[in-house]
């Protein structure tokens, strides 16, 4: 064969290449665009076996460059709003190991419902029809500790001073001064859910259609798990990360298979 026909062929070949590898892209991109929102359960599973690559050190980093943001440009599908604290160590997107366009999250120091946390949750409800809702509490919270202690901040920090006291309002008086403040996250996070359900209409009613799953969870700063906790709470909080022997609390009924996400 001739030099001038070698490099013709290898033209040809470098097209068909080129070709199928833009073939396979739109499959790929057609595909993922025509895979279902995921249930409740796969949602719930799936922020579990990222929390478990998280602990390992094994993440994917799934969804986390510019491509993923240009597949998501014109809609997207998070299949659950995270509302978490807005503490620098505790970021939902790295500690369940997902990204761009993954999760809806809010985050606000304490995790509380305020009127704009709960217009954001129906939004992400109404217009993005997410049915799994998690309020995620944390270890160490600063804000927590701060309402725990009472502590009254000056004249010129009065939205902080009303933020503690919205948090202090979830303490049950009789035992406040029995529990630690990791406890007491713990039932802040259960409260704002109760809270979230009782002044939104719209998230009461999903929940009683049973297309919207609201848990409470607890993150462990210490060893990295994110603890889904049981409903009904426990007469004395879990205290996650500090006693292994109260680790993995049921989800509740039809969701849970009974094991913490830590694994
Ligand atoms: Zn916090």
């Amino acid at each position: 064969m001739s030099r001038r026909s070698k490099a013709g062929l290898a033209r040809l070949w470098s097209a068909i290449a080129n070709s199928l590898q833009e073939a396979s892209e739109q499959l790929r991109r057609l595909t993922e665009e025509a895979a279902p929102v995921l249930s409740v359960e796969e949602g719930l599973e799936r922020l579990r076996e990222g929390n478990r690559r998280f602990q390992r050190n094994r993440q994917c980093h799934p969804h986390g460059d510019l491509r993923r943001e240009r597949e998501v440009v014109q809609s997207q599908a998070p299949f659950a709003v995270i509302l978490s604290c807005a503490d620098s160590r505790v970021v939902p997107e790295i500690l369940f190991d997902q990204g761009i366009g993954d999760l809806f999250v809010i985050r606000i120091a304490g995790n509380v419902a305020t009127p704009e946390v709960l217009a954001s949750i129906e939004y992400a409800v109404l217009h993005l029809g997410i049915e799994l809702f998690v309020v995620l509490a944390h270890e160490n919270c600063g804000a927590v500790h701060a309402a725990h202690e009472a502590v009254r901040e000056g004249e010129d920090a009065p939205h902080l001073s009303a933020l503690l006291a919205q948090i202090a309002k979830h303490f049950p008086q009789e035992a406040r001064e029995e529990l630690s403040s990791n406890s007491l996250a713990e039932v802040n996070a259960r409260s704002t859910i109760q809270e979230c359900l009782e002044r939104s209409p719209l998230l009461k009613q999903r929940q009683r259609e049973g297309r919207l799953l609201p848990l409470p969870a607890y993150f462990s700063l210490s060893d990295g798990g994110v603890y889904f906790l049981p409903d009904p709470a426990p007469s004395i909080p879990l205290v996650h990360g500090t006693n292994p022997t109260v680790r993995g609390p049921t989800v509740r009924g039809t969701v849970g298979s009974g094991e913490n996400s830590g694994g």
